[in-house]
């Protein structure tokens, strides 16, 4: 097709920011920095290569998820550890924040309660930024990998992509069959990934991640919260996922209690006010 002949001025039209985020209920930093400062290990779980692990974080802990042993990336799922139809929403959480998140982001949760589930409160590799490929640290733009992918594209049966991991863990959590899990695993905050969009043909693109160990990403629970984290079998992600080719290494996830008093005048958010009418 030819472009018209105002294809450039309307390429010009500067963009406008869908989500303003000026007028967001703000997270105290100041106030989670002081409770961060004197914590107290409550309980840590080592989710193994390739596996998936499950932890509760009560409402006004920390969560700190730890790179042990090697450069690995996690997928995280989080849930309202008292109503597991509340959940996670990466593309909300993209669509406020940007396609990566970091110190003083927050992490949303589905509709109808559309609510901070949790805060970053701290992220050591807050120094890398924005990469000259465009690629940045913790995405909220992959899903998760998973079997069906690998099957629609190479025709495999793998059964340790994050995905399956997952749903495994959640379904030990609740002792109930895969059948009950699998629905409510939903897309993840890819903790440590290193990714973009490519800027010609706009691709999603992977990268080996910066993590090294000793680094990590902590969350201010807003609420009770049930998160699952699977160790990726991509590793660090520098090359390839969904296959057992890649190097990979645990991850650690480890609760910490703030000392008594210093979240005085914090409270949990409340559910989203909309009135849920829907215009009938
Ligand atoms: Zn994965």
């Amino acid at each position: 097709m030819n472009p018209p002949k105002d294809a450039d001025a309307r390429r010009a039209v500067p963009p406008v920011i869908c989500y303003p985020t000026d007028t967001l209920p703000a997270a105290d930093m100041a106030l989670y920095q002081t409770a961060r400062d004197r914590l107290t290990p409550l309980s840590r779980v080592t989710v193994a290569p390739r596996d998936a692990a499950v932890i509760k974080v009560p409402a006004g802990h920390f969560l700190r998820i730890h790179s042990v042993d090697g450069p690995q990336v996690g997928d995280l799922n989080l849930f309202n550890a008292n109503d597991l139809s509340e959940r996670f929403y990466s593309g909300k959480t993209r669509a406020l924040h940007g396609t990566h998140v970091t110190t003083g982001d927050r992490l949303w949760s589905s509709f109808p309660t559309l609510r901070p589930m949790a805060t970053v409160t701290h992220d050591t590799l807050d120094w890398y930024g924005m990469d000259a490929f465009g690629g940045s640290v913790h995405d909220v733009i992959g899903t998760r990998c998973d079997p069906y992918t690998g099957n629609l594209l190479s025709d495999a049966q793998y059964h340790h992509c994050c995905h399956s991991n997952l749903t495994r863990a959640l379904a030990g959590h609740m002792g109930q069959g895969l059948d009950a899990a699998e629905p409510l695993v939903h897309d993840v905050l890819n903790v440590f990934m290193c990714t973009g969009f490519t800027r010609d043909t706009g691709q999603y693109f992977m990268k080996a991640s910066p993590v090294r160990p000793g680094d990590y990403i902590e969350l201010f629970a807003e609420i009770d919260l049930l998160a699952v984290l699977s160790a990726c079998p991509g590793g660090d992600c520098s090359a390839e996922h969904s296959s057992d080719a890649a190097a990979c290494y645990p991850l650690d996830m480890e609760v910490l209690r703030p000392q008594d008093g210093t979240l005085d005048g914090w409270v949990p958010p409340v559910v989203n006010g909309y009135d849920r009418s829907h215009g009938v």
